[in-house]
């Protein structure tokens, strides 16, 4: 056993008797030997107890530890601390920058006991709040959870957009005038990405190489002739491919299809041409409308194609409001004004759906139930202010367990509108976790159901649930499922949005704001939306302000 091995176990026990609350003395020795032995000329493992005791700054029951460890390859007090924690607050104790005192304050007052939950804690702002921590280091925590996600090598869509745009822009720079275009899973928006797929319509040689190379963000890893494979800095792997500059839109079309689609899309074509002058010219070719990007999965883009009714996709300027999101009031940045203002001023839109949590979640500053009157208020107050914008009432109530929802039904019947979300107990199986969920959508004061699995994509699978059920539930209910836009949940997942709307149920593109800047993550909703074939006319928020308030007040039962 090497040195090197014997010091990380000796300082990982240190680690978890911090994290246990064990004798300061103990916890300090037991890291002191850990780092004298990292620093030994000689081999520990080559030594007997008497030898190892004689060790300077290694105790008598620190020395007997190692000999454990090295007689029998584990330390029984080691494996019992282990025992006593979930595997996932170890894993957290492994980030960079978090000793156990901080990794403690996180597991019990934030309770947080996944890196996943931890990721999305940041991105919530809950550790700012938290003793030791500010928001320098909650940023410091999130890139390197960032960093560390990135190491399985795959990334969220939002992760590869950071560097993909940049990057375009750069190519462009270093070879005018060629056409380039993304391909593949992120010109698919999938949520997502394993990799970055551009095409050049140029043939590669020499000369583009050495303007490749000159991009400093990226180390060349190998190239063909026809192909550059390289790594973004943030370990995001490039894939180049190049062909004739004729060849260019025919190239792009078979690269961004997934087989499935492909191979669809060639059994149409009696044969496949070489040179195309757009893809719309391919698909015409093949006797179809232009297909989307985004819906070449393979899925029923043919079908609907064939019965002409491939769907208008949603866009940004469809949207004419925004609902799901969190003020000061609870656990955001932003004041209601700012948020409103913002919401008026840079986005244009008409009305902003404010829905603070409620009181179960008493991390997140849940509101009581005067403070829930006491916003209202201050929102009277504001909408006689703010002219041309409506703030509309509402509320992210918990699902408890049970399936009920934590206000009564007086103080529930005071909202514009309900959003019923889950956010404690995600362990529970498909069945139990189904009925909380349809009980929760019978609630007749129930508007939105939020984020429905829980999911946080690469992190944290949702619970599990009968998506048909669900979705037959809010059908049968008049209950509008939210496509919470939070890049690590785009929840409810795209795969089931033609079957709400086959059931005739309505979307509602939801940023999940915790601040102004969490408005944008809007964008991903409406990737995922389009992704999913959803247009304008299935989206609740794309309804304008008259539209949508008629819209709640009937579905209260208040007559308009
Ligand atoms: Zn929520
Ligand atoms: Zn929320």
């Amino acid at each position: 056993m090497e040195n090197k091995t014997i010091a990380r176990t000796l300082r990982l026990l240190s680690q978890l008797m911090e994290l246990h609350n064990e004798n300061s003395f103990k916890v300090k020795s037991m890291a002191a030997a850990a780092f004298k032995i990292d620093k030994l000329p000689f081999s520990v493992a080559q030594k007997n107890l008497e030898e190892i005791e004689k060790i300077d700054s290694i105790g008598k029951s620190t020395a007997s530890k190692i000999n454990e460890l090295i007689k029998t390859g584990v330390i029984a007090e080691l494996q019992s601390l282990f025992e006593k924690t979930p595997p996932g607050v170890v894993e957290i104790m492994s980030i960079k920058g978090l000793g156990p005192k901080k990794v403690l304050t996180i597991w019990n007052e934030l309770g947080i006991e996944t890196v996943g939950e931890l990721y999305y804690a940041c991105n919530e702002n809950r550790l700012i709040e938290a003793k030791g921590f500010g928001f320098k280091t909650q940023e410091e925590i999130r890139k390197a959870i960032e960093f560390k996600i990135a190491s399985n090598g795959r990334f969220l869509y939002r992760q590869v957009e950071e560097i993909a745009e940049p990057l375009l822009l750069d190519l462009k720079k270093v070879l005018p005038g060629q056409l380039i275009s993304f391909t593949g899973d992120y010109r698919r928006k999938c949520e997502i990405v394993d990799g970055l797929d551009v095409l050049i319509g140029c043939p590669l040689n020499e000369d583009i190489i050495a303007k490749i190379h000159s991009l400093s963000f990226l180390s060349l890893i190998k190239t063909d002739g026809k192909r550059i494979e390289s790594e973004h800095s943030t370990g995001i792997k490039i894939y180049l491919d190049f062909c004739g500059h004729e060849a260019f839109y025919s190239e792009l079309a078979w690269k961004t299809g997934t087989a499935e689609h492909l191979a669809e899309l060639k059994s149409r074509l009696k044969e496949v041409p070489l040179v195309v002058s757009s893809e719309k010219d391919l698909y015409l070719k093949a006797g179809l409308p232009l297909i989307e990007p985004e819906l070449r999965e393979g899925r029923n883009e043919f079908e609907l194609a064939d019965k002409g009714m491939l769907p208008k996709l949603v866009e940004w300027d469809d949207l004419k409001g925004t609902l799901h999101s969190h003020s000061t009031w609870s656990d955001g940045v932003h004041t209601l004004e700012q948020m409103a203002l913002y919401c008026r001023d840079k986005l244009g839109l008409e009305y902003m759906g404010i829905s603070d949590h409620s009181k179960t979640a008493v991390y997140a500053k849940g509101l009581s139930e005067e403070r829930v009157l006491a916003q209202h208020q201050e929102i009277d107050q504001l909408n006689g202010k703010i002219s041309n914008f409506r703030i509309l009432k509402g509320i992210e109530s918990d699902i408890l367990f049970d399936g009920s929802l934590d206000y009564p039904d007086e103080l529930l019947a005071t909202f514009d509108f309900v959003i019923a979300s889950v956010h404690s107990a995600f362990k529970m199986n498909e069945e139990k976790a189904t009925s909380r969920l349809i009980k929760a959508i019978e609630n007749p004061y129930t508007t939105i159901l939020g984020h429905p699995t829980g999911r946080l994509l690469l992190s944290r699978k949702g619970y599990p649930i009968n998506y048909e059920k669900v979705i037959d539930a809010c059908a049968a209910n008049q209950v509008i499922i939210e496509i919470n836009s939070n890049p690590l949940r785009l929840d409810i997942d795209w795969r089931w949005h033609q079957y709400a709307l086959e059931k005739g149920v309505m979307l509602s593109i939801n940023p999940d704001a915790h601040s102004i800047k969490g408005f944008h993550d809007t964008h991903f909703g409406i990737l995922a939306a389009r992704k999913g074939g959803v247009s304008a006319s299935n989206c609740l928020n794309a309804l304008n302000l008259e539209a949508i308030t008629a819209y709640l007040k009937q579905k209260r039962g208040i007559k308009a």
